[in-house]
Formats: structure tokens, C-alpha cells, sequence
């Protein structure tokens, strides 16, 4: 009984030492106080101690009844060890409810939605749990149609969601990206009590960022009575991913003199911020002051907002010096800005080397290699042009495929690069040939720098043409209503060719565009972006 109230009191080292000397005294532990280490181990995620008990009971040979079984499955599952839980699990009959949501949760952690729905569809009673687990399963999948489809389906139900379930809906919305989406459950979390909550609000700030809307992400702000080291950070970031570094700086400030102490997070977004806009001093002096005066040690991906920085400003020379001098090994991350700013400031020879790097720690990287080709056709080493090419043949690069999304009258569209699946395929294709043209007046032409593959340019030229978000962009110019602002989410970054032709329609045909591509905004207003081509 002291074991299980250690247990419960989560002194959990303490109740795994009483274990010990229980057995050094050869007293048998009896099955309440076994199933009492077991839940202790799974809120721990201990996997080792709930082995060492499982073992302990077979050993002993004791009778492993319902009760003992459902601590079982229970632990192996929050520990992760699907494989031994789902043989456990698969003995049990009947299966309880408690159970069920265990081995639903420890899939959905896991990133195994599939197997995660198979038993939340085999399930004949479900609770908030077992729901709220399969919805934060499919959100942090990357599947967020399927969670907000599940979260419709429990409102049918009649059963009113917790802050856990709400939290996973919001960022499902955040992923997905989509406005009107968003306005929903800003409404809905209003509507039912969650106005107030700390974590509601940060995340709803979040989400109001990735949708697009700065405005709505620094109304929620405005009202919060409370804020604390994520909610201000939450703010950075948002304008830095719109580039207003302005404002992130601003806020930055604001946060200091209401005596909230950043984190790393918060100073990612600050330097972020300052690469994206070109202050090299504020950012010089924002890195220093993250080590001096707020004692935090900067990891990989601060080094690379500075490297990002420097090699952006072409301080070259400063952001090599930085790469040599960091104390752990430059990850992939950090190779490939400074590769990008060799490009940007048509340094072949660091550029040549640092894309060596990059294909060192990530062979397939499509940016490296065609970075790499064209600075050997431009020395016209066409041997290893050649060579360059039979090797990503021969390893298949297998690029992650565009698709862009759009909304319009509450339905998503999504298209992949060349798709031709839409139901209005034909009418998109047809106003894409109308806006070429109209655009080939205003001095536009293809680019096809960033094209890998080895095709004939006029092939090239048709591929680039069939970018994803061109597709999104003309089915919102078909069938959207005049005049409104056309938002698409994109799974990429934004190539060359695609960010020129989304300015020169924002200006031929008078729309504004908002493009949330793989790390950033970009709005686009009478032929201009607000990233100042600078991404
Ligand atoms: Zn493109
Ligand atoms: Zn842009």
C-alpha cells in the first residue's frame, strides 16, 4: 500500500525503490501493487522499469488477470513498445475503454494513424479520450483534414470537447493553413468557454499566423489578460514569417520591458526576423546578447539564422568564419544557407564546396545538385555535367512533389505539379494559357533555372508552367469573386518563376495574393512581395 501511494503521489523513483527492497526482503508484491508500478512507469515512459516488472511476474508465475493486463498494455503503450502491447492486447477479451484509448494514444504518438484507427474503429464505447487521441493523431500527422472531419463527427455526437482536444483541433487548422477554417474555431473555442485560456490563446495566435492573418493573430494578443514567454514569442514569429521585422523587433523589446524572459525559441524567431530583412547589425548584436545577458546557449538552428544573415548581406567571409567556428559539427541546414548565398552572390568556388558538404550529409538534396550542374556548365566541365546527371539517375531523385492548396466557398482544392484531376482541369488549364499570354505583354518569360530534371527547355518551360500554386492560383481566379484576396498554402518553397508570375498577376489582373509556402509569406499587392524577393 506505501508502494501505491508513492505511485500515485508520482514519487515514482521512490515507489521503484521500495519494489527493489520488497524483493530484497522477499516480500511478494501482490497484483495491486504490480499494476501500481506499471501505471507509474507509463506515466514516466519508463519502458526498462515496466519490462523489469512484467519479467518479475512471469517469473513468479502470477495470474495475469484483467485488471494486471490492462496495466500492462497500458504501459507498453505510452512506452511506445506498440508491438508488446498489441500482442497483449490482442489476448484481452473484452476490451475496455481505458485500454482501447491506451493503444490508440501510443499508435497516433507514434505517427501510426492507421493502426491508431483500425482499434479507434473497432472500439464499441468511446470516451473524450479515446476521441481527443485519434484527433491529435491525424493533427500532428500532417493530416489535418482528416482531424477536423473526426471533430465535426464528435460535435454530431453531442460530446463538448476538452482544452486538450481544442489544442489539437487549432493546430490542425494551423497546418491545413486555411482562413475560414480558422474563423470557425475561433468562434467555436469563444462559444464554449476557452476565450480565456492561456493555451488557447497562444495557439489560436499561432494558427491566425500560419493562416495568414497578422491582423487576427495581434487581436487575440491585444485581448489576452495574460501572456506569458509563448504567447509573445508566438507573436515574433509571426511577423517574422510575414517579414515584418519591424514589428518582431518591436515586440521583442515590448516583451523585455514586461519583464518576460525570452527563450531559444523566442530568439529564432528575433534572428529569423533580421535575416529576412537584412539587419545585419541588430542581428549581430542579438546574438551576442542571447549568450551574454540572457545566458542561453545557441544551438544549431540559431547558428544558422546568423549564417543565413551573414552569407544573405554577403559577409561571406563572416559566415564561413562562423561555420568553422561553432562548436559542433554545421548540420545540412546550415550548409545549405550558406550554399544559397553563395548562389545568391555568384560565389561558385565556396559554392561549389559547400554543396559538396550538403550532398556529404543529404545525397538526394535537389538544390545541391543543380546547383552543382550549372555552376559546371557555366565552367563547361561537361564531364561532370555528366556525371553529375547519371548520378541522380541512377539514384532516382525522388524530389517531395509540389501540391498547393486553396479554399473557396468552404471546400479545399488541392493540386499536385501537372494535375490534371480537378474537375474544372480543362477550364484551368485554358485560363492558364490566358494568363501567360497576358503576362508575356508585361515582359514576362519562363524560368527554368530551377528545373533538375534533364529535359528539352521547351519541356522545361511547360513544367515550370504547371507549378502547383500556378493551378490554385487560376481556379481562384476563375472561381473566385472579383476583386477578393486569393490565399494559397504550399507544401514548397516558392521557385523563381512561380514568385515573378504571382507579382505580375497580383498587378495585371488587380488581386491581392497571399503564398504561405514550407517557412514563410509572401503577399503579394500591384506587382510587388512583401519578402522583397528576399526568401
Ligand atoms: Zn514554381
Ligand atoms: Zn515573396
Amino acid at each position: 500500500m506505501v508502494v501505491n501511494s508513492y505511485c500515485q503521489s508520482e514519487l515514482f523513483d521512490d515507489a521503484l525503490e521500495l519494489f527493489e527492497e520488497m524483493k530484497r526482503a522477499n516480500i511478494e508484491a501482490d497484483k495491486f501493487v504490480l499494476s501500481g508500478i506499471l501505471s507509474a512507469c507509463a506515466r514516466a515512459g519508463n519502458l526498462d522499469c515496466g519490462k523489469a516488472i512484467h519479467d518479475y511476474i512471469i517469473q513468479k508465475e502470477l495470474v495475469i488477470d484483467a485488471h494486471l493486463r490492462c496495466a500492462l498494455v497500458t504501459m507498453y503503450a505510452s512506452c511506445g513498445c506498440m508491438d508488446m502491447a498489441q500482442q497483449l492486447y490482442d489476448q484481452m477479451k473484452p476490451k475496455n475503454v481505458v485500454v482501447s484509448t491506451a493503444m490508440v494514444s501510443g499508435y497516433s504518438r507514434l505517427g501510426r494513424v492507421k493502426d491508431a484507427r483500425l482499434i479507434f474503429d473497432q472500439m464499441v464505447e468511446k470516451d473524450l479520450v479515446s476521441w481527443s487521441a485519434m484527433i491529435s493523431g491525424y493533427a500532428e500527422s500532417d493530416q489535418p483534414q482528416e482531424a477536423l472531419r473526426l471533430f465535426k463527427e464528435l460535435q454530431i455526437l453531442g460530446i463538448r470537447p476538452d482544452q486538450v482536444t481544442m489544442l489539437s483541433v487549432i493546430s490542425a487548422c494551423a497546418n491545413l493553413g486555411v482562413l475560414d477554417k480558422a474563423k470557425w474555431i475561433h468562434v467555436y473555442a469563444d462559444k464554449n468557454g476557452f476565450g480565456g485560456s492561456l493555451r488557447i490563446n497562444n495557439a489560436l495566435i499561432d494558427m491566425y499566423a500560419k493562416c495568414g492573418s497578422l491582423e487576427r493573430a495581434r487581436n487575440v494578443f491585444g485581448k489576452m489578460t495574460s501572456r506569458n514567454v509563448i504567447s509573445w514569442t508566438g507573436m515574433i514569429n509571426a511577423f517574422a514569417i510575414h517579414g515584418d521585422a519591424n514589428n518582431a523587433l518591436r515586440y521583442f523589446q515590448k516583451m523585455k520591458e514586461a519583464r518576460v524572459e525570452p527563450n531559444g525559441v523566442t530568439f529564432v524567431g528575433v534572428l529569423y526576423a533580421c535575416s529576412h530583412a537584412g539587419l545585419v547589425e541588430d542581428g549581430r548584436k542579438i546574438f551576442a546578447s542571447m549568450i551574454n545577458e540572457h545566458n542561453i546557449t545557441p544551438k544549431h538552428e540559431h547558428y544558422g539564422c546568423m549564417v543565413d544573415l551573414l552569407g544573405r548581406a554577403n559577409l561571406l567571409r563572416e559566415a564561413v568564419e562562423i561555420v568553422e567556428t561553432m562548436p559542433f559539427a554545421p548540420n545540412v541546414v546550415i550548409w545549405g544557407s550558406l550554399m544559397s548565398a553563395c548562389q545568391i552572390h555568384g560565389e561558385t568556388e565556396l559554392g561549389e564546396f559547400t554543396a559538396k558538404r550538403v550532398l556529404e550529409l543529404e545525397p538526394d538534396h535537389d538544390g545541391a545538385l543543380v546547383l552543382l550542374s550549372n555552376i559546371y556548365a557555366k565552367e563547361r566541365k561537361w564531364q561532370n555535367v555528366g556525371d553529375l546527371r547519371q548520378l541522380m539517375k541512377e539514384r532516382g531523385i525522388s524530389k517531395e512533389r509540389g501540391c498547393s492548396r486553396i479554399e473557396l466557398n468552404n471546400e479545399v482544392h488541392e493540386f499536385l505539379v501537372a494535375d490534371r484531376n480537378h474537375k474544372q482541369a480543362y477550364e484551368i488549364y485554358e485560363k492558364l494559357n490566358e494568363v501567360v499570354c497576358r503576362l508575356k505583354l508585361d515582359g514576362y518569360a519562363p524560368n527554368t533555372g530551377c528545373v533538375l530534371v534533364d529535359l528539352e527547355e521547351e519541356e522545361k518551360r511547360e513544367v515550370v508552367l504547371w507549378h502547383s500554386e500556378k493551378l490554385a492560383l487560376c481556379y481562384g481566379l476563375i472561381n473566385g469573386a472579383k476583386g477578393s484576396c486569393i490565399r494559397i498554402v504550399k507544401n514548397l518553397r516558392v521557385c523563381e518563376d512561380c514568385h515573378t508570375f504571382l507579382k505580375l498577376v497580383s498587378k495585371v489582373y488587380r488581386r491581392e495574393i497571399i503564398v504561405r509556402d514550407r517557412t514563410r509569406f509572401h503577399h503579394y499587392r500591384d506587382g510587388v512581395c512583401s519578402c522583397r524577393d528576399y526568401w
